[in-house]
């Protein structure tokens, strides 16, 4: 086996601000690392400690564990030295021993999707030393145990052996509380706590076979592999995949030297966000624990207090605390250490006005010092992303291109989340209130495990998960349900963060409910709900109610728009609408819809009398019956037509020329066909052969699009006859109407040029008619790849291109639409595909052809727009690389209308920066050669 040359450095130092990283190192260091580096260079008081590099989890996961300790080991020795240096203890030291803990840290935060083990160094010796030298015998003991628990869960599975078991150590531990009669386990004493050490040592080698390692370097080695172990536990690839991480940046290792928060009542532990990750409010908040570690605040075990006085007393009021028991039993941290807390809140400006963005951070405090032990940008929901983005451009912290570059387009979609429609909510029975933990609102029927979760949710069920408490097991049940409800735990537990990174609805710590997981009840204030009953959760109130409510969409306001406006004074292409309905028509209006880029007519034809006339054209024998039955689907189109041309007047409606298969409008079933039999007052059996003979083995490739219009002309004169007088009509009413005309499937000239000289005849006799005319294009969709390479000569006839991307990937790929499914979840999982091309552009085949095709097309007509309709216009990355190519608008479905506005503000501002990037390395290279050869101006 070939070892890694170790000349190499793979662990990098810091502490006594002498960081040997800083924040640029993310890929190496891991954002954890290099930000902790940074923190410590710029005088935050951090622990100190060393990064093992995210290359060491690569060679890992090629060259195994054993290798791996022999690369890095002497540098780790060196490593625990200098931090033994700063701490003034030395680990293994029976009388003074140095204690770490060691954390995971990928390029990218990943919260609670790896492991983590505190208390690192521990042993039967070292415990007493730990014990003599804290002069907390209780202390040492309680360490003890915790650093038994995690190393049993990380590194030697000790896990819950069935779903309804619990952890094997809680069970140990909760024995023994209920032996003592106590209800909490800071009331444990030392011996009992020595008790439960035994009892958690007995149960690793009953279960395991082997003791828990007394040896500190092999507790080291043995955590350090398995953080880089948990990197490919089933959580994190589901959250990688679910984040579009790669699999293989892998994870770095932190090992830090330990410090305090449950040294007694004047230390504690928190975690802290410098504005609201809920609301984007700039107001610090966080919650803590007086005498406890970090892992019971976001466990959920205990319920935290809040850190200032303001959010301390906002939560009473929520929490139904008067004001005295909030005093008196819920201080703030401000109230308790009001010097410790000043220092806090000069650091949590410091950090945020270093890092120019709103910032999560895990603090310390023993026996009264405070410690950082790590910042991040945090993780926060729509609203928030929006509202902090815009209050920092507000306040000259970011520049406009900034706060742009800050937004997730996909996370906007939160904001156009359902609320209770406001009189159903009158109406509504609150079962049970907690805390307002990630906003929304969800209805569904209640399931208590997360793999019943995505279950129900395959069969379509609309379900709210509730758990007492979540853990990162429960993460694909999150994300299959509307909504989360827990128990217990407060703004920072693990449901309330991972849902609000996942825009979900969340009510956590509503202490009243009680769950029981063996009889699957939910029991509050008297009244019992079972799996499957319904109840309806408010994450912005906190309120739980009985039953299903009603939702309704909200209205874009406020930072929304003003959003909105920076991102539209930044882009270059604008945005359209895939709508077909006055209603969606309106709704992509109010989102800032510049027009409708498709608009397919088929869908019109599916109601009531419609479908009828639609159906007797199908079944008329020749032209003149055909004829006959578009007559009467003429007045019904128009009348369409005129509807939506007055929602969208002054913009661009692109209507489409019927496009899908004919079988698609007669029914394939038994039931179906009798029925319209008897409808159209027809035999059964012409039914039969009609559909029969519409049978297509690939209804895909077959008789749609186009080559209907080029087979059944009438059609194309209809549709086009209803499109012009829709629009002349509303000329007539003072509206005006701006009409294109757009022909689906083209594929070769002829057909264009025929569809062409169609609609113009069409459009000069109605011109004739009304003895007025209108303004109207006739152009095309791009969606079949011989069109791409005839794209120029298309372009003669076609006024404008629409890339129609779901066809065009369809018939790139040679992926059928709608058979796809079968293969690309397993191409997915193999890795040989990515993304799902139909959801994102394939920019290597798919866009290269668009690039050709906007090549030819405006070498024939320099000016011509064009866009883009297939699905991927509202896909962000699909946006961003129209944008790239030159695509002069995207059109997507109306709720996508204000995701794709920013995605396309976000391409353009970023190939301004590479453009800038690009020219300064050119001036860079210039001056060098002019220096190097001395020449002068
Ligand atoms: C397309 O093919 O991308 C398109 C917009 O048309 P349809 O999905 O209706 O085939
Ligand atoms: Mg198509």
């Amino acid at each position: 086996m070939m070892l890694p040359k170790n000349d190499i450095k793979h662990v990098y130092f810091f502490g006594n601000h002498e960081a040997e990283g800083n924040v640029t190192m993310k890929n190496l260091l891991g954002g954890k690392g290099a930000n902790l580096a940074e923190m410590d260079r710029f005088g935050i008081p951090v622990p100190p400690g060393f990064t093992i590099t995210t290359d060491i989890c690569k060679i890992y996961n090629k060259i195994g564990g054993k290798n791996t300790i022999k690369v890095i080991i002497d540098e780790i020795e060196e490593a625990v030295n200098r931090v033994e240096g700063v701490m003034g203890s030395k680990f293994g030291d029976v009388n003074n021993p140095l204690l770490l803990s060691a954390r995971s840290g990928a390029r990218v935060s990943m919260p609670g999707m790896m492991d983590t083990v505190l208390n690192l160094g521990l042993n039967d010796a070292t415990v007493e030393g730990l014990a003599k030298k804290s002069k907390n015998e209780r202390f040492a003991w309680d360490s003890y145990r915790r650093f038994i628990q995690m190393y049993g869960g990380v590194v030697m599975g000790m896990k819950p052996e069935a779903k309804e078991d619990h952890d094997p150590f809680e069970v140990i531990l909760d024995k023994i509380k209920d032996d003592r009669g106590v209800d909490d386990d800071t009331k444990l004493t030392a011996d009992d706590l020595r008790e439960v050490v035994q009892g958690f040592k007995d149960i690793i080698i009953k279960r395991k076979g082997m003791p828990f390692p007394e040896d500190p370097w092999d507790q080291l080695r043995g955590v350090i592999l398995a953080i880089f172990d948990s990197w490919n536990t089933d959580r994190a690839i589901y959250y990688r995949r679910m984040n579009d991480i790669p699999e293989d940046w892998g994870t770095a290792v932190n090992v830090q030297g330990m410090v305090y928060g449950n040294m007694g009542d004047n230390s504690a532990t928190g975690v802290a966000f410098t504005r609201d990750a809920a609301t984007g409010e700039n107001l610090f908040n966080g919650e803590y624990l007086l005498n406890a570690q970090g892992e019971d605040v976001v466990a959920g075990v205990r319920t935290p207090r809040q850190i200032t006085k303001t959010g301390s007393q906002r939560w009473a009021v929520l929490a139904g605390v008067p004001e005295e028991e909030r005093v008196s039993d819920f201080p703030s941290l401000e109230e308790v250490m009001p010097e410790v807390y000043q220092q806090l809140y000069v650091l949590q400006n410091k950090l945020e006005d270093h890092y120019r963005e709103m910032q999560d951070l895990e603090f310390t405090i023993q026996e009264g010092r405070l410690w950082i032990l790590q910042t991040r940008s945090g993780k926060r929901t729509g609203a928030a992303m929006v509202r902090i983005a815009m209050e920092m451009l507000d306040a000259g912290i970011i520049t406009e291109q900034e706060a742009l570059l800050r937004i997730e387009p996909n996370k906007l979609d939160e904001l156009l989340h359902p609320i209770f429609k406001p009189e159903a909510i009158l109406e509504a029975h609150v079962i049970a209130k907690g805390l307002p933990a990630s906003p929304g609102a969800a209805t569904g029927q209640v399931v208590f495990f997360a793999d019943d979760a995505v279950a129900h949710a395959e069969q379509g069920k609309r379900v709210i998960l509730v758990r007492t408490e979540t853990s990162p097991e429960d993460l694909a049940g999150m994300n299959n349900a509307q909504g989360i409800l827990t128990a217990r735990g407060g703004m920072t537990s693990h449901a309330a963060v991972v849902a609000r990174g996942m825009g979900k609805c969340c009510v956590s710590g509503a202490g009243k409910i009680r769950i029981d997981y063996h009889e699957k009840t939910l029991s509050s204030n008297g009244d019992t709900f079972r799996e499957g009953d319904w109840i309806s959760i408010n994450g912005t109130t906190g309120e739980v109610y009985e039953g299903k409510i009603d939702t309704i969409k909200p209205k874009v306001s406020g930072h929304f728009a003003t959003l909105m406006q920076v991102a539209d004074a930044h882009s270059r292409m604008y945005i359209k609408a895939n709508a077909d309905t006055p209603h969606d028509a309106q709704v992509a209006r109010d989102f800032g819809a510049k027009g409708i880029g498709l608009c397919r007519t088929e869908h019109m034809f599916f109601e009531g009398e419609k479908i009828i006339a639609m159906r007797e054209m199908i079944l008329a024998k020749d032209a003149t019956g055909r004829k006959d039955a578009l007559a009467k689907l003429l007045p019904i189109q128009r009348k369409d037509f005129e509807e939506l041309f007055a929602v969208m007047h002054d913009l661009p409606v692109t209507v489409r020329l019927l496009d899908p298969p004919l079988h698609e409008f007669v029914p394939q079933d038994e039931e179906g066909q009798k029925e319209m039999a008897e409808v159209m007052n027809v035999d059964l059996e012409v039914i039969r052969n009609k559909v029969e003979s519409l049978s297509e083995t690939n209804p895909m490739l077959g008789h749609r699009g186009c080559r209907l219009g080029n087979t059944y002309p009438e059609i194309t004169e209809m549709q086009t006859r209803a499109i012009l007088e829709a629009a002349l009509n509303l000329k007539k009413r003072g509206i005006r109407a701006v009409p294109e005309i757009m022909i689906p499937l083209t594929g070769i000239v002829t057909e264009m040029k025929l569809q062409e000289i169609i609609v113009r005849k069409v459009a000069n006799k109605i011109f004739e008619e009304y003895g007025d005319t209108l303004e109207y294009k006739v152009g095309t969709m791009i969606e079949i790849p011989r069109a791409v390479i005839a794209a120029d000569r298309i372009a003669k006839s076609a006024e404008f291109f629409s890339f129609g991307t779901n066809d065009l990937t369809q018939m790139t790929f040679g992926y059928s639409r709608d058979d796809a499914a079968k293969f690309i979840p397993i191409y997915l999982e193999k890795g040989l595909l990515h993304h799902d091309p139909f959801e994102v552009l394939d920019q290597e085949g798919v866009g290269e052809l668009m690039k050709v095709a906007i090549k030819k097309g405006r070498k024939t007509r320099p000016n011509m727009p064009i866009g883009i309709c297939g699905e991927h216009g509202g896909e962000p990355s699909s946006v961003e690389f129209c944008n790239l190519i030159g695509t002069d608008y995207a059109s997507c479905s109306p709720y996508r209308v204000p995701i794709a506005r920013v995605a396309a503000a976000q391409g353009e501002v970023k190939r301004l920066i590479a453009k800038e990037e690009a020219e300064r390395i050119k001036r860079e290279k210039a001056l060098q050669i002019r220096k190097k050869f001395q020449i002068k101006n």
